[in-house]
């Protein structure tokens, strides 16, 4: 049975919690462990699906086809480890399983409770897959004393008592803030945050800090004193210049021999470090700047755009080069000429989106980078777009769209180039969808193989000729259309097994334009930069010299 750690915040909510569990996974891999992460997110939507990313950020979505919250995704980057379904759980889903138990009768009329069966609920949860690592790391969302959070904590606190002696420990997260006035650094808060955490139930094992300032050894011992924690339980968490040197610092800091030490681990395995080494190396000591322009709808919250945005430092990371992200939105020229919006970036880059807002926009920029030569990546609505673009302005196909935004408007505007999928198959199986099915669960999710070209430019990029990627989509581009672009140069590079689905678009007549119906930035590392990223990223490196 796995170890477990809670990961609590106080003070503040977006400390970085989630950063602070993936590197913690990280280091106790750097010393040989397993590791599986877990998210357990407070609020009532039932998955994140069908959340604003202009509020949630981006919808981070698992191989088996679950819409997970972002954090999953810095998890995975950390560790490598392919997050599952069961990596993650809201109050709404815990409910909303509770009261269709109650429906059926599974409780055989009890009084339904939030003590015991909302946090029975909890705890089965917990314990899925507890077998299969030595340490199963579960962060809370939000922070302690939030209403929504209350019955995850009981649950926390329950199944520490429940375990045998030595089993779980608590991590909990809080903020020192600098006071410029007084110019010292306050530990009250910290202070207030664990009274609360234990007025539940709850003794933190660990501290940790988050602090813009040095912290003195002074204020270390008072918060050890009045928090009821070991002096070298108490890890400063400085803000940092890039994620990828959270590993590091956390373990010069003591992090992962605050926690092993928790458990009563010794002698520790010593850590391997390499890997991070190796990772800082190349974001700290860049050989040249790339800049690539991400055309989209959410560029206000980068958040957004999460996976896109680490998958390109990655591809940096593989070329030595900091890239630079410039966020452009796609409404900005749907009218005007894109030409001065899109001048001077090395690479050009649409990411997935819904609905038609920015759509003419995003047509546009594949235009502007089909014409220019310039590096194209698009990715999902990304590719959508850049065939609509070479079907109405290479094949001919003036009305060329998707029914995606005929749906969206009522009206039959559109030759439906992207249309609607409502049958695929998946192990073997067919599944089918109905366009008025519950919003959350309609869409192509999780991974599915595709089969690459002999001698395409994809092919040749992964090295392979099977690929597997995750989708997350309901329109796909319209196999019919196949021949009579393909006659127009767009070559159809990536199919689905049986030949239906296209997956992959390059234009054969271009330095590198593709357009692939899956979503590569879920799957890349910065110790294994995504194939596609790195090509994109050396590509506009090659053009940035040309310049
Ligand atoms: N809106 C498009 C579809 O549903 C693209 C989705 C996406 O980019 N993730 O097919």
């Amino acid at each position: 049975m796995a170890r477990y750690v809670f990961i609590t915040g106080g003070v503040v909510s977006s400390l970085g919690k989630g950063l602070a569990s993936a590197a913690l996974g990280a280091l106790l891999q750097a010393r040989g462990f397993s590791v599986r992460l877990r998210k357990l997110d407070p609020y009532l939507n039932v998955d994140p699906g069908t959340m604003s990313p202009f509020e949630h950020g981006e919808v981070f979505v698992t191989d088996d086809g679950a819409e997970t919250d972002l954090d999953l995704g810095h998890y995975e980057r950390f560790t490598g480890v392919a997050a599952r379904k069961t990596d993650s759980v809201s109050s709404g889903r815990i409910y909303s399983n509770v009261l269709e138990k109650e429906r059926r009768g599974d409780y055989l009329g009890k009084t339904i409770q939030v003590i015991p069966h909302v946090t029975n609920e909890i705890k089965d949860f917990l314990t899925i897959g507890a077998d299969e690592v030595d340490f199963m790391l579960c962060e809370i969302g939000g922070t302690v004393g939030d209403i929504e959070g209350l019955p995850f904590f009981e649950a926390i606190r329950q199944f520490g008592q429940e375990r045998p002696r030595g089993q779980c420990i608590f991590m909990h997260l809080t903020l020192l803030p600098w006071i410029a006035a007084s110019g010292e650094l306050k530990t009250k808060p910290t202070q207030h945050s664990v009274k609360e955490l234990r007025s539940i139930g709850i003794a933190p094992d660990v501290l940790v800090c988050r602090s813009e300032r040095f912290i003195p050894e002074k204020e270390r011992e008072k918060l050890a004193l009045f928090c009821n924690v070991r002096p070298d339980s108490v890890i400063a968490a400085y803000d940092l210049k890039s994620i990828y040197e959270a590993p590091l610092a956390y373990h010069r800091e003591g992090m992962d021999q605050a926690v092993l030490d928790a458990f009563g681990i010794s002698p520790a395995p010593k850590p391997n470090l390499s890997r991070w080494e190796d990772v800082a190396d190349r974001v700290f000591n860049p050989e040249g700047e790339v800049t690539v322009a991400i055309v989209g709808k959410y560029t206000q919250l980068e958040d957004a755009y999460k996976s896109i945005a680490e998958a390109l430092t990655h591809g940096g990371m593989a070329n030595r080069v900091k890239v630079k992200i410039e966020w452009v939105d796609a409404e900005l020229f749907e009218r005007e000429d894109a030409a001065p919006h899109l001048e001077g970036f090395d690479a050009i880059l649409v990411p997935g989106g819904f609905g038609e807002r920015g759509t003419e926009g995003k047509i546009k920029a594949a235009q502007f980078a089909r014409e220019h030569k310039v590096p194209y990546l698009g990715i999902c609505l990304g590719m959508q777009m850049a065939v609509v673009e070479a079907a109405r302005n290479l094949a001919g196909l003036k009305t060329a769209g998707s029914q995606e935004f005929d749906h969206e408007s009522g009206a039959a505007r559109f030759e439906p180039v992207i249309f609607h999928l409502k049958e695929w198959i998946k192990d073997n199986q067919t599944i089918a969808r109905d366009v008025l099915d519950d919003k959350g669960g309609t869409m192509r999710l999780g991974a599915f193989t595709a089969t690459l070209k002999e001698n395409s430019k994809v092919a040749e990029i992964y090295g392979t000729h099977r690929i597997e990627e995750r989708h997350r989509h309901r329109y796909e581009v319209d196999v019919k259309y196949r021949e009579r672009l393909e006659e127009h140069g767009v070559c159809f590079s990536g199919m689905s097994p049986d030949g239906r689905l296209p997956e992959i678009v390059e234009i054969a007549d271009h330095p590198w334009f593709i357009g692939v119906q899956f979503h590569p930035e879920l799957k890349s590392k910065p110790f294994a930069p995504h194939p596609l990223f790195a090509d994109f990223v050396r590509a506009a490196k090659e053009i940035s010299r040309l310049v």
